[in-house]
Formats: C-alpha cells, structure tokens, sequence
C-alpha cells in the first residue's frame, strides 16, 4: 500500500493510498449497495462506519469530512479544491470560489454523486441550475419541451410555485392576513381556475386541430401559445410585447400581455424574480400574437426557461429579429 507524509494546518498526517477515497471493495459493487464502508486512510485503511464517519473522524483526528478529503485526496494542497461553475450570465465572468463539499459517501439516492457541489455557498442553486442547462443543450431539449405542460415535471413545478405564491401572499388565494394589500381576493375557487386553465389549453390545441392527449412537439406549443392568447380576448384589444430581465439567471423573458405593469411587478417567473422591463411593442393582440410567434419560432432552440424564457447571449440578435419584425408586420 502507497503511503504518504502529508502535512496539513502544521499537523503531519501519513495517508495511505493518497489521491483518492479507498472503500472497501468486496461490498461496493453498485450504487444500491447500501452497505460499504469508508476506509480510515489516515490508519492503515482501517473500516470506519459510513453513518458515524463524522463523529468518528472529529474524535479521532478533530477534523471534519472536508478536511479529511483534503488531506487524503489533495495531499494537504487546499488549492486544488474545485472552483465553482457558475458563469455570471451579464457579463460572463466566472466565480472563482471554492465548490461546496457534498459528502464523503459517493452514493446517495441510489445514484452515484461527485464528492463536491457544482457551486459555491452564493452559487449553489445557480450553478446546479446552469449544469442542468448545459445537459439539455448537449441532449437538444429547449425549455419548451421542458415545459411540456401535460409531463409530471410540469405539473409538479406548477403546483410547488403556486403553493409558495399564496404562502408569499402573492396570489388571490392567499389567506386574508398573508395577502398583499394590492392584491385581490379570490372570487373563484382553485378547482374552478385550474379547470379553466387546463379547458383553455385544450380549446387552443382543438381550435388549431391537434389531439388534445398526444404529446406535442415544440412547433406545435409555440402554435398552442399563440391561439391560448388570440382566444384571450377580442383580435382588436391593446396588447404589449415586453422585455423583463430575470434575476440570477442566464435567461431574459419575453412575454405578451393586455396589461404589462400589473403582470410583471407581482409574480416572478419559475422562481426567477423580475428586474427592468421594457415594453418593445404595442399593438392589436392579433400582431402581438404574431409577432411573438415569429419571434420563438425563429429562436426556438434559445428558449430555456419555460416557454417564454430566452438564452441571455441570444439577447442582441433577438431584439434585432424583433425590429425586423416590428417592420414587417407594420407595428
Ligand atoms: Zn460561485
């Protein structure tokens, strides 16, 4: 067995087989296997409990999980800690602190994991977020397909941010004491709003003739989008194509609405809050609902949040397809 003089924090550590984390072989033969134990690298590859490793590493050696990958692994070299992967999506800059450190177990949930977070304590949402991203551009899944509204995720994600708006106070159900005093009170009941969602839905895909139980492809939502809001109102009313930037993320919305200011200032967008929003249009709804559709038909690979929310590098070619458009459709 390899072994090595460490130091470490001016203490001196021999570690066995340094540069990685030793198991014991004989039990971990897949990622189900719940029962295989961390060896003590700092004692001859000693067994130590997998469930007390803490304890038993800050007892033994008053070091935490951390430091005692730091140790075995980096040799004591703190600088060869990851850097986190989060990229400011403004101004593409990288973060240069150290990732968090997960665990010193590989295995959690039945999946294998890396030993390390994707970001650090500021990054980790954003970065986990950013990796996701990145696996659905390699896999050519765009948020619409994400977005998918008749897939579980969807669902699921739906419900989760609805529950935090009426307990944030922001939405009409939210209970009396809670609810922001702009905000009015319900005067529907959820089943109802949820059935009336689900009913527009439907009566758009009907009205452009595609079967309401098959899984649609992105052209197909796109068109969906478009008859859900021409069937919102008359083809006459007033509505604005809007520009909002999304908070912390690497995408910027582009939306369509009667009414800009109340829709942008209350709610945020799949857990994004809004920052500046400019109005790029304003139009009958039918040129709205043309325009936007125009817009993420030609841009389609670029939607990564939701069905509205656009790749932020994208930003200046958009806005420019835009003003093509504008000219176009004579707005
Ligand atoms: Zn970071």
């Amino acid at each position: 067995m390899k072994k090595k003089k460490v130091i470490y924090k001016e203490k001196e550590y021999i570690v066995s087989c340094p540069g990685r984390i030793e198991y014991s072989r004989t039990n971990l033969v897949s990622p189900r296997s719940k029962y295989f134990q961390i060896l003590d690298q700092l004692d001859d590859c000693k067994e130590l409990s997998t469930s007390q490793r803490k304890q038993y590493l800050f007892n033994k050696y008053g070091l935490t999980e951390f430091e005692y990958y730091i140790i075995v692994v980096f040799e004591g070299d703190e600088s060869k800690i990851p850097i986190c992967s989060y990229k400011n999506p403004y101004t593409g800059e990288k973060c240069n602190q150290p990732r968090v450190f997960r665990s010193l177990v590989p295995i959690k949930n039945g999946k294998w994991m890396n030993y390390f977070m994707d970001g650090c304590k500021d990054h980790l949402a954003n970065a986990a977020t950013q990796v996701a991203q990145r696996e659905n551009y390699k896999r050519g899944v765009t948020g619409l397909q994400k977005a998918n509204r008749r897939s579980k995720e969807w669902r699921k994600k739906l419900s989760i941010n609805a529950k935090k708006q009426i307990a944030d106070g922001n939405s009409i159900f939210s209970p009396d004491d809670v609810r922001k005093p702009w905000i009015p009170k319900a005067e529907t009941n959820i089943e109802k709003l949820k059935q009336t969602t689900r009913d527009s839905y439907d009566k758009a895909a009907i009205d452009i003739g595609l079967p309401v139980d098959k899984t649609f492809s992105v052209d197909e939502l796109i068109a969906i989008d478009r008859k859900m809001f021409l069937n919102k109102g008359d083809l006459f009313d007033i509505c604005e194509y809007y520009l909002v930037e999304l908070e912390n993320s690497n995408a910027f919305k582009l939306g369509v609405s009667r009414n800009t200011s109340n829709r942008i200032d209350l709610r945020g967008y799949h857990g994004y809050s809004y920052g500046k929003s400019t109005v790029l249009a304003k139009s009958t709804r039918e040129k709205i609902a043309e325009l936007e559709y125009s817009v993420k038909m030609e841009f389609k690979e670029f939607i990564v949040i939701g069905n509205e929310g656009f790749l932020i590098e994208k930003k200046e070619e958009i806005l420019s397809f835009i003003q093509e458009q504008l000219k176009l459709l004579s707005i």
